[in-house]
């Protein structure tokens, strides 16, 4: 019983983690600014205390000592309205390192690949909001909160100018009308545009129709998108998570290295992972299958010439697997005779280097390999729509998680999701709105699930997802907590908004399961759910409901 609580408070322990990274991203812009703007004292006080509020809810002690005692000095400091003296300063400095020790520890099933994305998550710059509507502008905040981005939002002209050009924001919000005098908000951010290195993206708000030539403008100011009507929050929403979803590209790739040299196997280990890959070396080449199996490499580096077999042979037989067919191999050699590599290279392999490497260019090309092959792989494996995995993946994926439960003696619970009267929301509002909302729950799912959870779209209207190393009564829990507030979110719709429920059966793998009985299984509950009135969560027969 207590494991379980554990996992799960592993599980919320995600929230308490960002929230500390905000607090950890006043502080540095406090100090960057040498104190000098109080609107960030303000800031790092508010979410200090929310840390606290999390902390407290979720029994992270350490994070709630910390916060309690920033705040303390905090407060002594904002008594006097100015930069703090020597003595609180250091000690402000001691506590903020503690919490960013703190925070870099990852709570939920650490593996390099999360530490890495972690990072990224800290650095991910705010987004920008500047709507001439108060009102909107606060709805569609508090939606970018609940899906876990951070909003700032500007109403004067120069506070925007100030915070762009200290802050590169991750997307920009604009109404075309910003300040209130027509197309203000295109013009100011053409000029903005031209003043900082790189374009940031920009989604123009309109609230009439854009004529072909407003759009014009808009486009050349840099706007990426042109939506009509500030209120429109989930399609403006949409397209903030397509900005930010393609910096997730930069995760790093998993790379494994198969050499027979320890030597130059151990030089590009350490290449790649001051790179921030995690990689994995292989010297024996008849252990790259297992590693395959195993490590499930991104990328493969691969000797030319090992004794045993050759590279060649080697990518021959691992391309055998349906798994593997698509995976990028760079071969490394000595060998510069062209012909060679050419060889090389009509069996599958995707790229050749030369011996010496040049760390750089390792990297380099690892890059482009990678990012081409995840391109490829999205397409194959994820639902256009939706992006989650599609049908045949969700299904290939779940047969893995049995095996490797089964393997790892951890439990495993699934769970089909259907949105309830969905072809309601269909013919009232059209399709392309039921569309959205199918866009919106899967968003919602990723966010609020755990990076280990693979969620796919099933069918229609009906998802399924995975979970990885939780029991039945965690599950229940965790799919409650979905439920109950994914049914809190408002969905706008024409001049109004509505809210949306999912039913949801479970089922927990049982020693002579098949994949296909146990997905029976949780379809079963599913029905069972909808009979019982919709909105609820349905577990194995004889564990309580909890409606
Ligand atoms: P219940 O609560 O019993 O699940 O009722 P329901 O209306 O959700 O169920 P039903 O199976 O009768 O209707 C599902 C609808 O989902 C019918 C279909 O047109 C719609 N649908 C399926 N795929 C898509 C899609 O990709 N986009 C949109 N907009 N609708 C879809
Ligand atoms: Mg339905
Ligand atoms: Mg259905």
């Amino acid at each position: 019983m207590e494991s379980q609580q554990d996992k799960l408070r592993r599980h919320f322990a995600g929230r308490v983690t960002t929230q500390a990274r905000v607090v950890l991203e006043a502080w540095q812009q406090l100090k960057q600014q040498n104190w000098a703007d109080a609107h960030w004292i303000s800031e790092l006080q508010h979410a200090t205390d929310k840390l606290g509020r999390y902390a407290a809810r979720f029994d992270m002690h350490d994070h709630l000592k910390l916060a309690q005692s920033v705040n303390s000095v905090l407060k002594k400091v904002a008594l006097h309205a100015s930069e703090p003296v020597k003595e609180q300063s250091q000690s402000l400095d001691d506590l903020f390192d503690q919490l960013a020790q703190l925070t870099g520890r990852k709570d939920d099933h650490a593996s390099q690949e999360e530490i890495g994305s972690d990072q990224r998550t800290y650095l991910k710059a705010p987004i920008y909001i500047c709507l001439n509507s108060q009102p909107d502008s606060y709805k569609v905040l508090k939606q970018l909160e609940f899906f876990g981005f951070r909003g700032e939002r500007y109403s004067r002209l120069a506070d925007l100018e100030a915070a762009i050009l200290n802050r590169r924001p991750e997307v920009l919000v604009m109404d075309v009308d910003f300040g209130g005098r027509p197309k203000q908000g295109i013009a100011l951010t053409k000029l903005l545009q031209a003043r900082i290195e790189a374009p940031v993206p920009t989604i123009f708000i309109a609230d009439r129709t854009g004529s072909i030539e407003l759009r014009l403008e808009a486009s050349r100011a840099g706007g990426e998108e042109f939506i009509e009507g500030s209120g429109n929050t989930s399609r403006i929403l949409e397209k903030i998570e397509q900005y930010t979803r393609h910096h997730n590209q930069d995760d790093p790739y998993r790379v494994l290295v198969v050499d027979d040299s320890k030597a130059q196997a151990a030089f590009m280990e350490s290449s790649l992972k001051k790179a921030g890959m995690p990689v994995r070396t292989v010297t024996n080449p008849m252990d790259a299958l297992e590693a395959f199996q195993e490590f499930e490499p991104e990328i493969v580096i691969m000797d030319m010439y090992m004794p045993g077999c050759s590279g060649t042979e080697l990518a021959r037989v691992l391309r055998q697997d349906d798994r593997f067919m698509s995976i990028p191999i760079i071969y490394l050699s000595a060998e510069e005779d062209i012909n060679k590599q050419l060889d090389a290279m009509s069996v599958g392999g995707d790229d050749f280097l030369v011996k010496p490497i040049n760390p750089k260019h390792l990297v380099a090309t690892i890059h482009n390999r990678g990012r081409r092959a995840r391109t490829l792989n999205a397409l194959m494996v994820r639902d256009s729509l939706t992006r989650l995995y599609n049908h045949t993946h969700i299904l290939s994926l779940l047969e893995r998680a049995v095996s490797s439960s089964r393997n790892q003696d951890q439990p495993l619970t699934i769970a089909m999701l259907d949105i309830d009267k969905f072809k309601s929301i269909n013919d009232t509002y059209g399709h392309p709105a039921g569309d959205r909302v199918l866009k919106t729950l899967s968003l919602f799912m990723q966010q609020r699930l755990r990076k280990s959870d693979a969620i796919g779209r099933y069918g229609g209207e009906e998802f399924m997802v995975v979970l990885n190393n939780t029991s039945m009564s965690d599950a229940i829990r965790v799919m409650n907590d979905v439920r109950e507030s994914f049914s809190e979110l408002s969905h706008p719709m024409e001049d109004q908004e509505i809210h949306v429920t999912f039913s949801c059966g479970l089922a927990s793998l049982e020693t002579d399961d098949t994949v296909q009985i146990l997905a029976k299984r949780a379809d079963v509950h599913l029905y069972e759910a909808k009979h019982r009135g919709r909105n609820r969560v349905i577990p194995e027969k004889g564990l309580k409901e909890t409606p």
